[in-house]
Formats: structure tokens, C-alpha cells, sequence
């Protein structure tokens, strides 16, 4: 009946919701634990110059490597966390071991651009700001090789604070990435306002662009991006088609599957070092 049938959803989203804050306290007890174990880790994805086609930079993905449940997405963590004051000590252990792992890489290729991903929770906390500063700083990095990542909407969510942490980051050498690009708010005006150094033109509209309607958005953010004289990154690019289009139409950076998956640091040191030996 009805009722019965009312009664069952009712008890499947109360077990639903029992699930999720059973989750979410999991998650918010365990990240202190797995920064303190070890648990976490990088992956790093190359992203490649289109002129030459070979690795420019990375970008820094955040693993979970959980006892209990195996390896966690940050796309499901992270949101959890965001919620708390724990977002902070995450992006610290994030930022302290990607300059860390950059010093080898710049060993390797000395212009290496290495992102993080800095979410709109963490960029409203001042300190993270000054965190990150002080890491360049004492590991004397040089300039433009550190990379922040921010989308839309974190930005236009974190306006004020957001702008302050960007001027900071950008008076110290730290470039800032627009994240996701396309997906968030519509408000352009930020771009001219905020130093920004480039956009990373999101892969939902990379994924339509051989079949789908993406194109004309493509090269309206292309166009965008050389009045503005910064830079693009296609991301999420898995076909050689798409490469060869998105090259055609003037984007300067590529990252997706199709070129690499995200990788642990040896294998892009040994990725690179091959690399470099082929055109050596
Ligand atoms: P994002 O910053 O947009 O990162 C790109 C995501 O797309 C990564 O997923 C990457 O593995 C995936 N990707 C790359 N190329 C392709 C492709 O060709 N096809 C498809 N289908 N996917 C591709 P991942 O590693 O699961 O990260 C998801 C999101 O989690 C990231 O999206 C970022 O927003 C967030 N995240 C990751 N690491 C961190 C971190 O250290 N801190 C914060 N705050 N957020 C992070
Ligand atoms: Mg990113
Ligand atoms: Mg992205
Ligand atoms: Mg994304």
C-alpha cells in the first residue's frame, strides 16, 4: 500500500541519513588520524605544453589511503572536511608536501609549475595565506613555480577574504589558477580585479566538444583569456581528437587522462627523465 510504501522510504532515508552523518564523523575523526599515520598522499597529473608537447607542470591530487575503506576521492572527503577547521590542516600537509616534491622537480625541468587545489573554505582562513607564503619562502622557490588552484564559485563565495590571500599570493610569486572554469558564477568582473594568471577551462565542456555544443564556449574562453593575456589549460582532455582540437584553437596547456593519469611522484620523475633523454 501507500502507507506501507511511505513508511518503507521513510525508515530507507533514515537509514540513508544515519549512513551519512556516520560518515561524515568518520571522515572528520579519521583525517587526523591519517595525517598523522601517513594515509595521505599525492598523485600528480602532468599538464603539457601544446607548443611542444611536453610536461610543463603538474598539478597535485590529494589520496586517501583509508584502513578501513580503501582509497577515498577527495571529491567525497574533501567536502566534508571544508565543513570544519580541518580543511586547514589538510591544505597544509598538502601545500608542505607538493613544495617538497617540487624542489626535485625543478631539479629536472627548472620552469616546472606545480597547482594545488585550495578550497574556498581554506582561502577564507588568513593563516593559509601566510602558510604558504612562508613554505615558498624558506624552500626558496622560485617565483611563478607555485600554483594555487581556485574555482568560481569558492571566490565569488569568499569574495573579500579571497581577494586579499590572492594579492598576497601574487605579491609573494605564487601564480593563481581559475579552476573549473566556466562552471561557476558568471561574474567576469573578478577576472580584471584579482591578478589572475590563468583558467582552467573545465572538462564538462571538453567532453562536449566533438559531439556537443561546447565549441563556440571553447573559443569565447580562449579569446577571453588573450584579451586578458593570461593562460589557458584544457583539462580532462581523453581523446587525441580533442587534443588536436582544443591545440587548433589556441589553448597553451593540456591536461587529462588521454595524456597521463594522475601518478605518484617517482613515476613523473621517471616519466620526465624519459622524456628528457628522447630529446636529448
Ligand atoms: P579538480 O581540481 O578539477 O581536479 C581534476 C580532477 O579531474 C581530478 O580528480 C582528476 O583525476 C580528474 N581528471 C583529470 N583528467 C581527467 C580526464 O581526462 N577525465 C576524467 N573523467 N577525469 C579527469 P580527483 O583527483 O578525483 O579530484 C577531484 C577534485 O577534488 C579536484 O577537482 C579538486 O577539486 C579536489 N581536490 C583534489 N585534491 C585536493 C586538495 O589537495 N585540496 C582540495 N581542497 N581539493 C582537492
Ligand atoms: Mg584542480
Ligand atoms: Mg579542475
Ligand atoms: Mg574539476
Amino acid at each position: 500500500s501507500a502507507k506501507q510504501h511511505g513508511r518503507n522510504q521513510f525508515a530507507f532515508f533514515q537509514m540513508q541519513m544515519t549512513d551519512d552523518i556516520r560518515e561524515r564523523i568518520e571522515i572528520q575523526q579519521g583525517i587526523r588520524e591519517a595525517i598523522e599515520h601517513d594515509h595521505l598522499y599525492l598523485d600528480y597529473q602532468p599538464i603539457y605544453s601544446m607548443s611542444n608537447g611536453r610536461i610543463q607542470g603538474a598539478e597535485a591530487l590529494l589520496r586517501w589511503n583509508h584502513p578501513q575503506h580503501g582509497l577515498l576521492s577527495p571529491a567525497r572527503f574533501i567536502p566534508i572536511i571544508e565543513e570544519s577547521d580541518l580543511i586547514e590542516d589538510v591544505t597544509r600537509w598538502v601545500a608542505e608536501r607538493a613544495a617538497g616534491d617540487l624542489i626535485s622537480l625543478l631539479e629536472l625541468i627548472p620552469d616546472f609549475n606545480l597547482s594545488i587545489n585550495i578550497s574556498g573554505a581554506a582561502l577564507h582562513q588568513s593563516s593559509i595565506c601566510d602558510y604558504i607564503c612562508n613554505i615558498k619562502q624558506r624552500l626558496a622557490l622560485p617565483d611563478n613555480s607555485l600554483c594555487i588552484e581556485i574555482t568560481e564559485t569558492s571566490m565569488i563565495t569568499h569574495l573579500e577574504s579571497s581577494e586579499k590571500a590572492l594579492r598576497r599570493w601574487k605579491a609573494a610569486g605564487i601564480e593563481i589558477w581559475i579552476d573549473d572554469f566556466g562552471t561557476g558564477y558568471s561574474s567576469l568582473a573578478y577576472l580584471n580585479s584579482l591578478s589572475i594568471d590563468g583558467l582552467k577551462i573545465d572538462r564538462s565542456f571538453v567532453h562536449n566538444l566533438i559531439d556537443g555544443h561546447s565549441r563556440p564556449l571553447i573559443e569565447a574562453m580562449i579569446a577571453l583569456a588573450e584579451s586578458l593575456s593570461i593562460q589557458t589549460v584544457a583539462e580532462g582532455i581523453e581523446t587525441d581528437q580533442q587534443l588536436a582540437a582544443l591545440k587548433d584553437m589556441g589553448t597553451g596547456l593540456a591536461q587529462g587522462f588521454g595524456l597521463a593519469r594522475p601518478m605518484r611522484l617517482d613515476n613523473l620523475i621517471h616519466k620526465i627523465q624519459q622524456e628528457l633523454n628522447e630529446t636529448a
